[in-house]
């Protein structure tokens, strides 16, 4: 029915090409659409005019369009081009190219970026991709026309061209269509194009949760049979992928989804631990809901932060076994934590500047259960004290550790010289006594 509408609406064609396999645009005009200019980065439009102003196509592509009609703000905008990445560079002073996979330019303005793309070639009947021996593309840069471009898109939403000047969408596999009926469908063969790049993968769970778009039956079909192609994909490229998923705002739904197709056994094996004890699983739990709600408030959230609170119960078990062989209590904690980070690097690299933050964060804990002596004003001028206090304050709220901990810190940190004076506990004897690990969770925690 909807289909049939658009057709009907938007007769209009454009480029009629002689390949017979590439498809031919619906062009959906100004007010046809729900596309408020308004809501569209000033980058953006002057990067597509400037494009055309020196003689060149330029479309506001991919997600930013598929946002703008579902009505929600465009995270980055991207623009697609028929300039070469040198042709794009001469246009903008202020612009590097950049990319191997893909060269790409990033054309600068202020403190925002607009990410050119050159429009892509139809690789897969002509080989010019290269491809490794599971069919993934490993390098593609050959350029091609817009209709071309289209087809080299993941999902029929992304594929969608907005031209800015004319106020139009172009849309090649009626993405518009899809988007209205609330579907999330692979362009072309599902199966073929996840192993070409098995990202998509968690790229379609990843948008179906953000967007609340349903993912098509035979979207959905192979998901569950290819996802062992995730083990062939560079662990910096899942890190990236599962950063944008759990920054999304819908990080819970996303995890959820990941398990039902299966697919989170590969990236996140260490989750896949915690998340079978039951307080690993309410302490993560918190943590992405806490994560989505400051997301979906449209606050910033910090990866170390979060990174941290996933790979928490894992560090705390290893710590408790290094104790166990008689390591003492901060070594055996260093040692954990290495060994958590090198594990999951093998499948999915959490980057250096990210692991940095999350080891202060992990190694202020125990600092947080000393409440005596000069230790606590010390802690508190730690440049890192507020995550690591919020992180404190999940722990107790998963029952981690006791509510009274967090609530002393809240209360100490607030507090003027004579109360926090009161507060302190007395020193405990010599320190001998910290000889023993304790049994529970809160590996040498003192008692509340
Ligand atoms: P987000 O809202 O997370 O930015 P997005 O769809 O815009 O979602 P980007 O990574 O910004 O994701 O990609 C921009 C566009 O590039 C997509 O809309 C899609 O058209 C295309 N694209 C991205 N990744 C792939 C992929 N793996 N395979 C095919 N096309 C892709
Ligand atoms: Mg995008």
């Amino acid at each position: 029915m909807i289909k049939q509408f658009l057709q009907k609406v938007f007769r209009r064609r454009v480029n009629v090409n002689t390949h017979t396999q590439l498809p031919a645009a619906q062009i959906i005009q100004a007010g046809k659409h729900k596309i408020n200019q308004k809501h569209i980065s000033q980058a953006a439009l002057k990067t597509c005019d400037q494009l055309q102003k020196a003689g060149f196509q330029a479309y506001i592509v991919g997600g930013a369009v598929r946002d703008l009609l579902l009505n929600h703000p465009p995270k980055d905008f991207d623009v697609a081009t028929n300039a070469t990445p040198e042709q794009v560079h001469k246009v903008f002073r202020r612009s590097r190219i950049i990319g191997r996979r893909f060269r790409l330019v990033h054309v600068l303005w202020g403190h925002e970026t607009i990410e050119v793309s050159t429009f892509r070639g139809h690789h897969l009947s002509e080989g010019d991709a290269e491809t490794n021996d599971s069919g993934r593309i490993i390098r593609d840069n050959v350029f091609g026309s817009i209709e071309e471009d289209s087809v080299r898109r993941d999902f029929t939403a992304n594929a969608l061209y907005y031209d800015p000047k004319r106020q139009e969408v172009l849309d090649f596999h009626h993405g518009v269509a899809d988007i209205r009926a609330k579907t999330l469908r692979m362009i072309g063969d599902p199966l073929k194009r996840y192993q070409e790049d098995p990202v998509r993968m968690l790229r379609a769970v990843r948008l179906s949760a953000k967007l609340g778009l349903k993912l098509e039956r035979e979207t959905e079909a192979p998901i569950r049979k290819l996802a062992n192609l995730l083990e062939d994909v560079p662990p910096s490229r899942l890190f990236d992928e599962m950063l944008k998923l759990f920054l999304s705002g819908h990080a819970i739904e996303s995890i959820n989804a990941l398990r039902a197709q299966q697919l989170h056994h590969g990236l996140l094996p260490l989750l896949d631990v915690v998340l079978e004890q039951p307080m690993g699983e309410k302490f993560v739990m918190l943590a992405l809901k806490n994560t989505d709600e400051r997301i979906q408030a449209g606050k910033s959230s910090n990866p170390s932060f979060l990174f941290a609170t996933l790979l928490w119960h894992e560090v705390l078990l290893a710590w408790q076994e290094n104790q166990k062989r008689g390591e003492h209590m901060i070594p055996a904690l260093h040692e954990a934590m290495n060994e958590v980070i090198d594990k999951q690097a093998e499948k999915m690299a959490i980057h250096n500047r990210y692991t940095a933050t999350m080891k202060e964060i992990w190694v202020m804990q125990p600092r947080f259960e000393q409440r005596s002596g000069k230790r606590p004003y010390a802690l508190l001028t730690n440049p890192k004290y507020r995550a690591g206090y919020d992180f404190l304050l999940l722990r107790c709220a998963s029952g981690e550790l006791p509510q009274a901990l967090g609530d002393w810190w809240t209360r100490f940190a607030d507090a003027g010289t004579d109360e926090r004076t009161a507060m302190l506990l007395p020193e405990s004897g010599p320190k001998k006594r910290r000889r023993k690990p304790r049994k529970k969770t809160s590996v040498g925690g003192e008692a509340v």
